[in-house]
């Protein structure tokens, strides 16, 4: 029996649990089969944990089975018996005609009453009880349908009958029925439900069919097979009967054919044999090979479940149906000349498994098994692991009633006997091992193909190879012949990429070169574009003055028309005076004449008069025909500026002139009425003689003043005459203005500079100075200080110029300062564009220069730097004159000289040489000595040392390059300017200038 072990391994114990399981699901599958047997197969299967596979036969609901009382776990082993009684016989009616049967059935009871005596009997109870008129159908579904089902399940069975000869053992075992369905035997029937419920294809069923008599095993389907040996199988305990034939059934038919044979050998073998079949005991052996469904099928998870460990399982069940011989005694059934020791043979088998079924019931320790071959036989069916069931027939005849008697007490020890039923499962090696070696001839055929496919593709490879090897060497030639092409071509293009290289710098070069020149024509497109808009300015401004100038000439002629009308009427009037004065006064004849030489004298006068205003016309119209020539030449742009300065000029003069012609047009008005009180003098001469001469008198002395005033005139008229043909601009007699009064300032200036300019100038300038300060003499400084800064373009022009003239009067600095005229001049410089205005003011800026204060003024409030500026942003040579003025005046004083550096003046001052302008150069020159000298007094007196600071800007290069310069003047302060950075240099550090000189 196998039970649970400590001792097994856990794989061993894992498989030990899972039979155990099965065990226990073949019990509960037992059960349930029972009930189903007795409530439907439907409703107790669904209990089920492991379904026990379904008949397809139908089962009758109502049929009972051994099982169905004693379905509990601890009896679910138990052998089963069943009694069956036989219907009475006619042997029976005869005999026991008189008498009552020896039993009393109580099947509802399942307990059979045993008559001991007319009075009492014994009750016994059974699994089951069938009366006479139990129908075939009904004993094999009770008794052994269960077992034929365990059977189908996987588990051992054995269906055994047991009774005394007559009583119908083969009547319920091995009934054909071959005329009557109903009458078929378990054998039939127990064949028909395994055939039924098992895959022909899958699961085989092998019967093997024998006798036991004599303790000799003869098989029935081969008669001439006798003595078979019993082998047992020591592991499994398994016997088997390898000499005797095993039919493979094909169906129910076949095993019907089997029986039948089965049935004629038995009887001939008895027959031959002299024997009764009553005392062989007849076996059935059927073996079930059953595959576990869904395990070994699935042909597609086979190698899966190979490689997990999932073996195909395959249950081997075995089912024996025994017809024991008959349990009576030898000498009742008739068997007679028997040796004894026949006798003992012909019952061994029976008696030993009456000894076998007491030890089992009485649980004795030892079970004599090996007593007989039955027992061995049997070994599995009583105390093994098969599920076994016991039908006992009996007859009701009391003549039998020892051995009926007998055979009750038989079943009754039977039943205590437990088998511990067992499933019948074990791996299916060899089916496995079938369809491996299946398996491992699929694998060597796919083998073989794939072997050849890759021979196949190995020489198709080869192949390819050797076609890609040639196309190597054909590309390999191919590259290496273009390799030597690009080659050449690369050399050939690093050749002509220098060549562009080359063309490409030169081109670069000439682009630079354009470039240079195109910022250059910009430049001068700029310019010429400010020239242009100045000279339209102009050409407006000298248009407007053009105009004004005809309108005043217009005038002048008119008002000289109407002084010659006037002259004239004033003859008229002296003749009438004069012929009154001859016709009233002869006395006054001297008088008269007089009044002639003054009638005379003031025709004289005024064809003096006309004289001067036809010149002055002619001058007009002189100045007019230049005026246009100036306007023509205005459109030559090199002479734009100059032109310009000349319309400034007549500009001013014209301005003068329009005073002049006002004071003239004054005194001719005061003429007219000098006239008018003449006339009415004369008039009242005629009233009053006495008073004529007075009256005459005071004409006189009118005339005479009127004289004075023409000579007066005479005298402008005679300036304006030498002045206005000789076409000079105001600006050059500011500048010439501006020159003496700062050669006359400056540090190096004497008066014999003064002395040099020539007269004209002076006299011109003197004229201007005084219209200047008569202008600020009406204005006042304050005035024309705020004209500076009016947004009136005109207006800024002139109130520089003005500022620039009353600059050059040492008188008027302080009050130019004082009202705010330096600030003004430095906001010009800054701020303004117009290039007059940063001229004029340069100019004013070096007047006031002149002055020592005014100098501290101008560098301590950024003058240095502005004009600096302004020196860098033009090249007009008048501009630059003015500033290198005003910078060389700056020179002048020592103390203002780092800060002149710092802020760039004296770098401005050399810069401006690049400018060839002798007056510039002249002015840079005189700045330069001006550093230079200062410089050597410093030194002198103590408060400096150190290297010129001229030197460090480099002065000394070019003053050595100019030594020989032209200009007297200026080559004289170069040569100052050298003496004294000689002398500086000698007396601090170095022998730089006397190695150069
Ligand atoms: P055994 O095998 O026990 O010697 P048999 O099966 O040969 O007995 O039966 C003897 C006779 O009794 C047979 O003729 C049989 O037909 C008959 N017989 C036995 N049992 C029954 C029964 N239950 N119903 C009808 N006839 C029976």
């Amino acid at each position: 029996m196998a039970t649970t072990s400590s001792g097994l391994r856990p794989a061993q114990r894992t498989e030990k649990q899972r039979i155990m399981q099965q065990q226990q699901g073949v019990s509960h599958g037992w059960n349930s089969l029972t009930r189903s047997l007795n409530y439907g197969q439907q409703s107790l299967r669904s209990k089920d944990t492991k379904p026990v596979p379904s008949s397809r036969r139908s089962v009758t609901p109502t049929s009972r089975s051994l099982y169905r009382d004693f379905d509990d776990d601890n009896d679910s082993g138990r052998v089963r018996v069943a009694v069956r009684l036989r219907p009475r016989n006619a042997e029976d009616l005869l005999s026991d005609a008189d008498f009552a049967d020896c039993v009393e059935l109580q099947p509802e009871l399942k307990r059979l009453k045993l008559r001991k005596n007319s009075w009492s009997s014994e009750s016994y109870r059974f699994d089951e009880v069938f009366t006479e008129t139990a129908s075939q159908k009904r004993v094999y579904e009770v008794v052994a349908k269960p077992v034929v089902e365990s059977v189908l399940s996987g588990y051992n069975g054995t269906v055994m009958a047991y009774g005394q000869t007559g009583t119908g053992k083969t009547f319920t075992l091995g009934r054909l029925g071959k005329n009557d369905a109903s009458e078929r035997g378990i054998m039939v029937r127990a064949l028909e439900d395994i055939m039924d419920n098992i895959s022909i294809a899958f699961d085989t069923v092998e019967v093997s069919y024998l006798q036991l008599y004599m303790e000799s095993i003869q098989d029935l389907l081969a008669p001439e097979k006798t003595n078979i040996p019993i082998n047992e199988d020591p592991k499994t305990g398994e016997v088997s009967l390898p000499g005797a034939i095993t039919v493979k059934l094909r169906d129910l038919h076949h095993f019907l054919e089997l029986l039948q044979i089965g049935e004629a050998n038995r009887h001939a073998a008895n027959t031959k044999l002299n024997t009764e079949s009553s005392r062989s005991h007849a076996i059935l052996m059927v073996n079930i090979r059953r595959s576990v469904p869904g395990k070994v099928e699935d042909d597609i998870s086979y190698q899966d479940k190979i490689t997990k460990g999932n073996f195909p399982i395959v249950r081997k069940s075995k089912l024996l149906i025994v017809d024991l011989a008959g349990s009576e005694r030898l000498d009742k059934s008739g068997s007679e000349g028997l040796l004894l020791e026949e006798a003992k043979f012909i019952n061994l088998s029976l008696t030993s498994l009456g000894k076998c079924i007491n030890a089992l019931a009485e649980n004795c320790p030892h079970i004599p098994t090996r007593d007989s071959k039955l027992t061995r036989l049997l070994r599995d069916s009583f105390g093994g692991s098969a599920r076994t069931s016991l039908i006992i027939t009996i007859g009701p005849s009391s003549r039998h009633h020892a051995e009926t008697t007998s055979t009750i007490m038989f079943g009754q020890r039977a039943m205590k006997i437990v088998n511990v039923v067992k499933l019948k499962e074990e791996f299916d090696y060899e089916s496995l091992c079938r369809k491996l070696e299946a398996q491992v001839d699929l694998l060597t055929a796919e083998i073989d193909r794939q072997q050849k496919l890759r021979q196949s593709e190995k020489s198709s490879f080869e192949k390819q190879l050797q076609e890609c090897q040639d196309c190597f060497q054909e590309t390999r030639k191919t590259l290496v012949t273009r390799s030597e092409f690009l080659e050449k071509e690369n050399t050939r293009l690093e050749l002509d990429m220098e060549d562009n290289l080359a063309e490409l710098n030169c081109q670069k070069d000439h682009n630079n070169l354009m470039q240079d020149k195109i910022a250059d024509l910009e430049m001068r497109l700029k310019q010429s574009q400010q020239h242009q808009l100045e000279n339209s300015t102009y050409q407006k401004l000298l248009a407007d003055t053009t105009e004004m100038y005809e309108k005043k000439i217009a005038e002048l002629i008119k008002q000289l028309e109407v002084e010659r009308a006037r002259s004239k009427t004033a003859e008229e009037q002296l003749n009438s005076m004069k012929k009154l004065s001859g016709d009233h006064h002869n006395l006054t004849q001297q008088q008269e004449m007089e009044n002639s030489k003054h009638q005379k004298a003031l025709v004289d006068t005024t064809r003096i008069y006309e004289k001067k205003i036809m010149e002055l016309t002619k001058q007009l119209e002189d100045e007019h025909t230049r005026s246009e020539d100036v306007q023509e030449q205005l459109h030559f742009a090199n002479k734009r500026q100059t032109d310009y300065q000349n319309s400034m000029q007549k500009q001013e003069e014209m301005s003068e002139l329009r005073l002049e012609l006002q004071e003239m047009y004054q005194l001719h008005e005061s003429t007219i009425n000098e006239l008018q009180s003449l006339k009415a003098e004369f008039k009242d001469q005629i009233e009053e003689k006495e008073s004529i001469t007075v009256k005459l008198y005071a004409v006189q002395e009118k005339l005479s003043a009127e004289e004075k005033q023409r000579k007066t005139i005479e005298y402008e008229l005679e300036k304006l005459k030498k002045s206005a043909p000789e076409g000079d601009t105001d600006f050059e007699d500011e500048e010439s203005y501006m020159k003496e009064n700062i050669r006359g300032n400056s540090v190096l200036g004497t008066s014999a500079s003064l002395r040099k300019a020539g007269p004209l100038r002076v006299t011109k300038s003197a004229a201007q100075r005084v219209i200047v300060a008569k202008i600020c003499e009406e204005v006042g400084i304050q005035k024309i200080v705020r004209l500076l800064n009016s947004e009136d373009l005109d207006v800024q022009i002139h109130a520089v110029k003005v500022i620039a003239n009353l600059a050059a009067e040492e008188v008027n600095q302080e009050n130019i300062v004082k009202e705010g005229g330096l600030d003004a001049l430095l906001t010009m410089l800054r701020s303004s564009q117009n290039a007059t205005i940063l001229r004029v003011a340069s100019g004013a800026m070096a007047n006031l220069a002149m002055n020592e204060m005014n100098q501290s003024l101008i560098m301590s409030r950024g003058g240095a730097q502005l004009l600096a500026k302004t020196a860098s942003k033009t090249d007009d040579p008048q501009t630059l004159r003015m500033v290198a003025g005003a910078l060389a005046n700056l020179c002048g004083n020592e103390k203002l000289h780092m800060m002149l550096k710092e802020d760039g003046g004296v770098k401005a001052l050399l810069g401006m040489v690049r400018c060839t302008n002798s007056d510039v150069v002249a002015q840079v020159a005189r700045g330069m000595a001006n550093f230079a000298k200062c410089e050597s007094r410093a030194i002198v007196q103590g408060y400096r040392k150190g290297r010129s600071l001229l030197m460090e800007e480099g002065a000394l290069e070019w003053l050595i390059g100019n030594c020989n310069i032209a200009s007297a003047s200026t080559r004289r302060h170069v040569e100052l300017a050298l003496c004294h950075l000689a002398q500086n240099s000698k007396q601090s550090s170095g022998i730089e200038i006397s190695m150069h000189l």
